[in-house]
């Protein structure tokens, strides 16, 4: 109920945009303007114009809008026939086609909204009264083609946003300034910590020295974990022949997001198999499981993998990190019997929110991912097996008093799964762990086990991702902390800074003992101030400098200062050595 008002209003406030770009410019045709998340938006041809409308403008343009706003103006609606439309809109070509689009649905009326002067062709609804519209800021510029076809006129789209009240509005703005400063990509640029070189291939990471600390302290702490957790590492190739996709179901449902085939015949016109790069590791570990005949003793069987994978992304959905090309899955799965799979599915849940909670992730949304029921052809295997998964997790998270929403078509082709998505400190969502139930791949791959009753039994499998992906769970991270990660995962843990050069000797011998500690440590050799290097490992975002000079190497001390500039005063080294141990061993978000 909220939201509708919420909508009605920022729709309403797309009209007093478009009235107030019409006393500015005239000449002006109007095309559309929607709410939308967050605001709203109107499209413009400003081609009649001598000049161009820029952001520059925002401010006349809000100034306009305001003095309109203020006079309190009804916006009313009024019913017309087609031809009596026609003469209103005669020199507002965008109006006409719509009116006539209205025709060829069959319409006999349209719908017309005035405020003030100016009328607009609308099916509403909208406030009463000008007044009733809040707050409102005008937020960026962009090319969109008229009805979104690009074979159409391009035309200048005006974003804008719109609150109830003013601290709702303030709240947002500051919102989004926050979450420009924690960009990823952003912060990636300016700490170093990886690229996508349009010269290798958009949407593919190049990890950074720095960033690939990051990540190698994630993958050591990830496959720690997963022994304790009964888990068995396997490593399967980048590529595989086509008939495996085939009968995974991938060719038939997956293919849009897979790369073209690597044909052999180029090699050897004898050899008429063809390669896909994998876009998912389930077919090789299905292999594994296949390569030896199994007994119920033998499940449940969990095999794990940093796997590397390809899948093709259009172009225009790419995102640094966050939407790419090639990733590695944090992936595993679990074959079972019928009998242990809701135990597996709780265990994978509470080592799931265990991983989470290291992260710094305490706060999680859960989702249960079905099937599309208006497009069940997007799906792989018997109705039965659908039926009998998604109930099963519905289960599983009732028997839990977990929380959750559905989400209607999130289901993989091959089943249902249970996502849950980490809340970052500015309260957005991202997207990690999932936890697909599949009973549909075993029968595919002929898997089975052979029961304590001597018959042959098809096993489930369990696909789950912790993470998600390297890529994007570290593109969470730098956003969640701004780039200053906790010290257990930071590039860089401790700086050395000799005061002068007359400590650098003392400074080196702290240098070699942490590394020989295996903490992450640099040096800072250069003849800068010694102001000027502190003010250097604050923007490195270091989590602990340690300042020394004569007074310290006499006495065996060092001054430990604090990232975001807090100053711990002289401690024995020794002792700033084991507190900063303790505190990396325990993963303390410090
Ligand atoms: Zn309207
Ligand atoms: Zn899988």
């Amino acid at each position: 109920m909220e939201d509708k008002t919420l909508e009605t209003m920022r729709h309403s406030a797309s009209h007093l945009l478009a009235a107030a770009v019409m006393e500015l410019w005239p000449q002006t045709k109007l095309a559309i303007g929607p709410a939308i998340k967050n605001g709203f938006y109107y499209d413009f041809d400003f081609s009649q114009l001598p000049q161009k409308v820029t952001e520059a403008d925002f401010p006349k343009i809000e100034a306009k809008m305001a003095e309109i706003q203020k006079q309190s103006l009804p916006i009313k609606p009024q019913k017309l026939t087609l031809a009596e439309a026609k003469k209103i809109f005669t020199h507002q070509p965008y109006k006409l086609e719509l009116i006539e689009d209205l025709a060829k649905e069959g319409e006999k009326e349209v719908s017309l909204y005035t405020l003030g002067n100016f009328t607009d062709l609308c099916r509403g609804p909208h406030v009463a009264n000008t007044s009733e519209i809040g707050p409102f800021k005008l937020m960026s510029i962009a090319g969109a083609y008229w009805k979104g076809n690009e074979k159409n006129k391009m035309l200048t789209r005006i974003y804008g946003t719109c609150f109830s009240t003013a601290k709702e509005l303030e709240n947002y703005l500051n919102f989004l300034s926050e979450a420009e400063k924690r960009n990823h990509r952003v912060i990636g640029r300016e700490l170093d910590l990886f690229s996508v070189d349009e010269y290798v291939g958009p949407g593919m990471i190049l990890w950074h020295p720095k960033l690939a600390a990051v990540r190698e302290v994630i993958e050591d702490f990830w496959r720690r974990e997963h022994r304790k957790h009964g888990y068995q590492y396997v490593y399967t190739p980048h590529i595989g022949l086509s008939h495996l996709w085939e009968t995974s179901g991938h060719l038939q449902t997956f293919k849009e997001a897979m790369y073209p085939p690597m044909s052999m015949a180029l090699k050897d016109k004898e050899e008429t198999a063809s390669y896909y790069v994998k876009p998912m590791s389930c077919p090789f570990h299905i292999r594994i499981y296949k390569a030896r005949p199994r007994s119920y003793r033998d499940l449940p069987m969990r095999l794990c993998e940093l796997g590397t994978v390809y899948r093709y992304e259009e172009s225009g959905v790419l995102n640094g990190m966050l939407r790419v090309r090639g990733f590695t899955q944090d992936d595993a799965h679990i074959i079972c019997r019928e009998d242990q799979f809701v135990k597996e599915v709780n265990q994978v849940l509470d080592f799931a929110l265990e991983m989470n909670r290291a992260f710094g992730f305490d706060k999680l949304k859960v989702y249960l991912s079905l099937r599309d029921p208006a497009n069940k052809e997007k799906y792989v295997g018997p109705e039965k097996n659908w039926e009998l998964a998604e109930k099963s997790l519905k289960e599983i998270l009732h028997r839990r008093q977990l929380l959750f929403d559905e989400d209607l078509g999130g289901a993989k082709f091959y089943g249902p799964s249970i996502d849950l998505k980490a809340i970052d400190s500015l309260g957005r969502e991202w997207q990690g762990t999932t936890i697909q139930l599949d009973f549909n791949l075993p029968e595919r791959f002929g898997m089975t086990y052979i029961g304590a009753d001597g018959q042959e039994h098809t096993p489930i499998m369990i696909h789950r991702t912790l993470l998600g992906s390297m890529e994007r769970f570290v593109a969470t991270l730098i956003e969640h902390y701004a780039g200053a990660f906790p010290v257990w995962l930071a590039p860089v843990q401790v700086k050395v800074i000799p005061v002068s050069d007359k400590s650098l000797d003392y400074a080196r011998s702290l240098t070699e003992k942490l590394q020989a500690e295996e903490i992450r440590v640099e040096l800072d050799e250069r003849s800068e101030r010694m102001q000027a290097k502190i003010r250097d490992a604050e923007k490195e975002k270091v989590p602990y400098m340690l300042i020394v000079g004569p007074k310290e190497a006499q006495t065996g001390n060092v001054s430990v200062r604090r990232r975001g500039e807090i100053d711990m005063g002289p401690i024995k080294f020794e002792t700033f050595l084991a507190s900063l141990k303790e505190d990396i061993d325990k993963r303390r978000q410090v």
